[in-house]
C-alpha cells in the first residue's frame, strides 16, 4: 500500500489533463490530486491507474474513469462539511475524493463482497465516510436529509426516495437510463415535481442500478431480504 513517487507523478499528470479536458472546480482537481486512485485496484492494474479509464474491480463491477469522476463531482457542486449520500460505493475512490474535498459521506453499496472490502480500506486510509451495505433505491432515511445526493451507477429512473431526502436546494447528481444513460443534474427547488430544475449533460455509460429483485450474485442471497 505505497504511494511512491512514481504513482504520485502519473497522478499529477492525470489531473493535468483533467483540467485540459475542462475540469475547473480546483476543489475537486485539488481532492484528485491526493487521492491514491492505484490503491483502490487491484496490484496487477496499477500501471493503468492514472489513464483516463473505467477499470474492473470485484463483483462485476467497474470503478469509473477519473474524468467521469471529476466532472460528476464538479457537477455536485458542494461546499465543505456538506452532508452527502452516494449511491454505490464500489472500489470506494469517489467516496475518497469526497471526503478528502470536506464532505460527511455516506456511502451505500449492494454488493456484501465489495462493501467488506472497500469498508476497512478507507478506514484505513483514513477517509472518514460512513460506508453501509443495503439498497440505494431506498437511501438512507435515517441519516436523511442530504445536501447532495450523487449515483454512481445508471438509474432507469430517478428514485423517488432518494428526492425525498435531498434536502430543500439540494442537489442530486445521476446518470439515467438503460444501456446507457444521460448524465443529469436536479436541482430541489421545493417540494413539488414542477419546482425541481433538471439538467442535461450528454451521454455516460455506467453498470446498472439494480433494485433488490436481482440477485446479487450466484452465491449470496438478496440483501435486506
Ligand atoms: N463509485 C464507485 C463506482 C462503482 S460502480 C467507484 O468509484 O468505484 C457502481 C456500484 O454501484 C457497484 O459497486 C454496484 O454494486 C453498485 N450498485 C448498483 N446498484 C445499487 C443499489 N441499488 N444500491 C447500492 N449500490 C448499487
Amino acid at each position: 500500500m505505497q504511494d511512491t513517487f512514481k504513482h504520485q507523478g502519473w497522478r499529477m499528470q492525470m489531473v493535468k489533463q483533467l483540467r485540459e479536458k475542462g475540469i475547473f472546480s480546483d476543489a475537486v482537481l485539488d481532492a484528485m490530486s491526493k487521492v491514491p486512485r492505484h490503491l483502490f485496484l487491484e496490484t496487477a492494474l496499477d500501471y493503468m491507474a492514472y489513464e483516463d479509464k473505467a477499470l474492473p474491480i470485484r463483483c462485476g463491477q467497474t470503478i469509473s474513469q477519473p474524468s467521469t469522476v471529476a466532472f460528476q463531482t464538479e457537477l455536485l457542486d458542494c461546499k465543505a462539511d456538506m452532508k452527502v449520500l452516494e449511491v454505490g460505493t464500489g472500489s470506494g475512490y469517489q467516496t475518497a475524493v469526497l471526503c478528502a474535498m470536506g464532505l460527511r459521506v455516506f456511502s451505500v453499496e449492494r454488493q456484501m463482497e465489495l462493501y467488506d472490502i472497500t469498508k476497512p480500506l478507507l478506514a484505513k486510509l483514513k477517509y472518514r465516510a460512513k460506508c453501509f451495505l443495503g439498497d440505494g433505491y431506498a437511501g438512507l432515511p435515517e441519516y436523511a436529509p442530504f445536501d447532495r445526493i450523487i449515483i454512481t451507477c445508471g438509474a432507469p429512473e430517478v428514485p423517488q426516495a432518494l428526492l425525498d431526502q435531498l434536502k430543500t436546494g439540494g442537489i442530486m447528481v445521476i446518470p439515467i437510463g438503460g444501456k446507457n444513460q444521460e448524465m443529469t443534474r436536479i436541482t430541489k427547488n421545493g417540494d413539488k415535481p414542477e419546482d425541481l430544475l433538471i439538467q442535461h449533460y450528454g451521454d455516460c455509460s455506467f453498470v446498472p442500478m439494480l433494485n433488490k429483485t436481482v440477485p446479487v450474485d450466484r452465491k449470496t442471497k438478496l440483501l435486506n431480504d
